[in-house]
């Protein structure tokens, strides 16, 4: 590592020193970082740019306390962590699970800097969330937990402040009771506060499928880079949450099919793919219970394998893991790389350990497409719908659709150029954290020492 990395690296380590996932991520992006901060290091080292980078603007912390339905007392932990804003109003999702940590929320925060920069739009970078999950709980409580969240997040949030959104365990019904005590506490309608909304009261067209539409668009211009197209492709994904049911979706329209997804009690193979209104089922499936994926194999008569994962499985093209950080590891890049599937496309925020994306990476057969710019039509589409909120209007879903592919594309595009002007050849990884670094760091030099 170049001087002044090991050095912020290191003050980085020694500062946050129990924050692992944080540390992940800082590690990873630093190493794609090297050829672009070794040519310019006088200049980054005066504006301070790498270490202000690795600490948040600022973090807000309080507790939510709620009454579950037979009026016990719950406390539970929130969290903003509003990273930067270099570029734009703090932007990115919250996430409702139960292992949601300080840490969790800091990596997060961090990789939604970069990934925001890349879509190009005016969006800083910031991450939220409890260590509440929905899961099994009624609605009345999950309506509670969300009054009393939001009860203390609403003075650090706004249109042109800070714009949470969905992740894990946050979907429109959350977002739709967040919004509910925004606009009670405030008393003003400024529905551009938050993002993934219901259509009747701003919500974006295609932003619940955007994520995972984008993830397709951008495997479209990789295999474009080969020669090949989707059509016919067999893909292999663990969820099927939003982003998984996305996937699954675009792939029907064009031609390809996902034939085998994972859940957390196993995974389905169906080699017919998931198309038509096996979607509904999933839906449905997943509305019931979260945690389970056998109804569907008891349903449609397919091979439901428990208690593992698919990674490996011979009979696929693409393997795209869209369920959670640290799903795959060292041992499961094994078997995915003996396996001789051609491309590995990171869906789910940092799915891979860096070890795991090592190996990867180096691995001849295997081209790694990494999730801050696979999995950026999300953040994107939600910055459409701040725009249509700000426009007090709304585009038709092709027009959306349309955008996101465009998009989608130019992400792509600036990844392939930034990794080839760096002198690494073809390698999406790097220039994805290439690209999404320059525009942030150009900002927070031209705005000075702040
Ligand atoms: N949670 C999503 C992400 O990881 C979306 C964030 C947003 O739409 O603000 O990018």
């Amino acid at each position: 590592m170049h001087q002044y990395m090991q050095r912020v690296y290191d003050e980085v380590k020694a500062r946050n020193p129990h924050e692992k996932l944080f540390l992940q991520t800082v590690e990873e992006v630093f190493e794609s970082l090297e050829p672009i901060v070794e040519k310019n290091a006088e200049l980054y080292e005066k504006y301070g740019v790498l270490e202000r980078m690795c600490e948040p603007d600022r973090m807000i912390q309080f507790r939510v306390t709620w009454a579950d339905d037979n009026g016990m007392p719950h406390v539970n932990r929130g969290f903003r962590v509003q990273f930067n804003s270099a570029i734009g109003p703090y932007k990115g999702g919250l996430r409702f699970a139960s292992d949601v940590t300080l840490d969790t929320m800091k990596f997060l925060g961090f990789e939604q800097t970069f990934k925001n920069s890349l879509t190009s739009l005016p969006l800083g970078g910031g991450k939220g969330g409890s260590d509440f999950s929905p899961i099994g709980k009624s609605d009345a409580e999950v309506m509670r937990f969300c009054q009393a969240f939001m009860t203390e997040l609403w003075r650090h949030i706004g249109p042109d402040v800070d714009v949470p959104a969905g992740d894990i365990g946050v979907g429109g019904r959350e977002i739709g009771y967040l919004y509910g005590q925004y606009k009670r506490i405030k008393a003003v309608w400024e529905n551009g506060v938050l993002t993934g909304k219901g259509f009747s009261y701003g919500g974006s067209l295609i932003r619940p499928e955007a994520t995972g539409y984008g993830a397709v668009y951008y495997l479209v211009e990789v295999l474009k880079h080969f020669g090949e197209t989707i059509e016919g492709k067999r893909i292999a994904i663990s969820g099927y949450g939003n982003v998984g049911w996305g996937i699954m979706k675009k792939a029907m329209h064009l031609g390809a099919k996902v034939t085998y997804f994972a859940g957390p009690d196993g995974y389905i193979h169906d080699p017919d793919g998931v198309t038509g209104e096996k979607l509904d089922f999933i839906l449905e499936m997943r509305a019931k219970d979260p945690m389970h994926c056998k109804p569907y194999a008891d349903k449609y008569g397919v091979e439901f394998v428990p208690g593992t994962k698919c990674w490996g499985v011979k009979d696929v093209d693409i393997i795209m893991p869209a369920a959670t950080q640290n799903d795959v590891n060292e041992e499961w890049a094994q078997k995915i790389i003996d396996s001789g599937v051609k491309y590995y496309i990171e869906v789910a925020n940092m799915p891979t350990t860096n070890e795991a994306l090592a190996m990867l990476r180096k691995c001849e057969h295997i081209t790694v497409a990494p999730s801050k710019a696979v999995n950026a039509g999300g953040v994107a589409t939600s910055g459409f719908e701040m725009s249509q909120n700000s426009m007090r209007y709304s585009w038709t879903a092709e027009e959306v659709d349309e955008r996101l592919k465009v998009t989608m594309k130019n992400i792509y595009a600036a990844s392939v150029e930034a990794a080839e002007k760096a002198g690494l050849g073809y390698d999406l990884v790097a220039g994805g954290n290439i690209a999404g670094f320059l525009r942030v760091a150009d900002a927070m030099i031209a705005q000075g020492l702040v």
